[in-house]
């Protein structure tokens, strides 16, 4: 059997590690072409190591050097965003996109150029370049397959069946870590306790997004782009068994559904298999799983991240844009304890409040990646003015 290539962006976070255990179980299946980290060169290092790849890149350009010296000769390095770029030029049959933000547009646009199949783990790309993103997939004849796990439920259970079948489907939300609190409580959080997640084991940022419920909101727009589904067919749910990862209600009225256990192995799984399926060695779910299971629906006006994504995504042009960037801010202004943790939507609101009128392109037609990044930076100075 032919081996696979692959390449990993993002190996050291977490659904780099989940993607290399799979990796680990199909060793004589994959050959793994290229690796990246943001800063952690040493087990950047020791994975190269276990997997020999072709390349190696840390997205910190400060750690460059150091990589390169402790790499040795045999291996190519690369550093920065613009090495990013480089290594996504390697030909590979897969290519995992697991960079955290917007940072990660670059290297997916050129992975799209030079791989058959994307793994797509980024949401925040598409939410900001979807209609880029699937521009470049259609004219370079590549599969993006969702690995972000509600809509890699979408994407099994629609299986190619026509999005006119299809009338509503949901988004499951676990509701994260402070479901039920009020806003007193809610006013208290700290980030230690934001980024514990009570049933996903995720990196930093998608955990506060989880707890803030910017994640789904998120997600709307990221299926919305990858489903071509319009704001109102995509509904969110609170489902804090974590079980369901999707559901589609059909026109004949059917509800279909996907089912597994909480964790990110099954979507990326089911990417590297992709189209066929295979055994593996992940815990299934048992008929027990479904025991007491709970759905509850929320409406928009509950959770302010979602009230803001719908919007944004309903003004079109560069409001996701805009909402993306400065989530992305203000998350990282929370982590660093700048502001507080209902600050987070506030803050949001305020930038599109602010540079929203500027925007005055179709969602639909955007195509540029420079005026993508030009908004993306002028919403991160408008957060960072807001906050102080
Ligand atoms: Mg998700």
């Amino acid at each position: 059997m032919k081996k696979k290539s692959i390449s990993i962006f993002g190996v050291t976070g977490s659904v780099g590690s989940s993607t290399l255990e799979l990796l680990r179980q199909r060793k004589n299946e994959f050959d793994v072409v290229a690796i990246t980290c943001n800063k952690n060169i040493d087990l950047l290092l020791e994975l190269s190591r276990e997997f020999s790849p072709k390349a190696l890149c840390v997205a910190d350009e400060n750690y460059y050097l150091d990589l390169k010296e402790k790499a040795g000769k045999n291996i190519e390095c690369f550093g920065g965003s613009e090495g990013l770029k480089d290594i996504a030029n390697y030909r590979t049959d897969i290519v995992v996109a697991s960079i955290v933000g917007l940072a990660g547009l670059e290297p997916l646009l050129n992975s799209i150029k030079n791989s058959s199949i994307i793994a797509l783990a980024n949401k925040e790309c598409v939410v900001a370049a979807g209609s880029l993103i699937k521009k470049q997939t259609k004219i370079n004849d590549c599969q993006i397959i969702p690995i972000d796990s509600e809509h890699n439920a979408i994407f099994q259970i629609l299986d190619g069946k026509p999005i006119e079948d299809v009338s509503k489907i949901f988004l499951t939300a676990s509701g994260g870590p402070f479901h039920g609190l009020n806003q007193d409580e809610l006013g208290k959080v700290t980030p230690e306790q934001a980024i514990k997640h009570p049933v996903w084991n995720m990196g930093k940022k998608i955990s506060v997004d989880s707890a803030t419920l910017m994640n789904k909101g998120l997600e709307i727009i990221e299926a919305h782009h990858l489903f071509s589904l319009e704001s109102k067919k995509i509904q969110v749910i609170i489902h804090k068994q974590s079980i369901i990862h999707g559901l589609t209600l059909m026109k004949n009225g059917a509800l279909l559904g996907y089912f597994g256990k909480p964790s990110m192995l099954n979507p990326i799984d089911h990417a590297l298999s992709w189209p066929v399926c295979k055994n593996n060695d992940i815990d299934p779910i048992s008929i027990e799983d479904l025991n007491n299971l709970s759905v509850e629906s929320v409406s928009d006006e509950d959770f302010k991240s979602i009230y803001l994504s719908r919007y944004a995504l309903e003004k079109g042009g560069f409001y996701p844009i805009f909402l993306n960037a400065s989530n992305e801010v203000a998350v990282n202004a929370f982590l660093e304890n700048k502001i507080k943790f209902l600050d987070i939507p506030d803050v949001i609101e305020k930038v599109i409040e602010e540079i929203g009128h500027s925007s005055n392109k179709s969602l639909e037609t955007m195509g540029n990646i420079e005026e993508i990044v030009t908004a993306d930076t002028e919403a991160r100075i408008k957060t960072l003015e807001i906050i102080g």
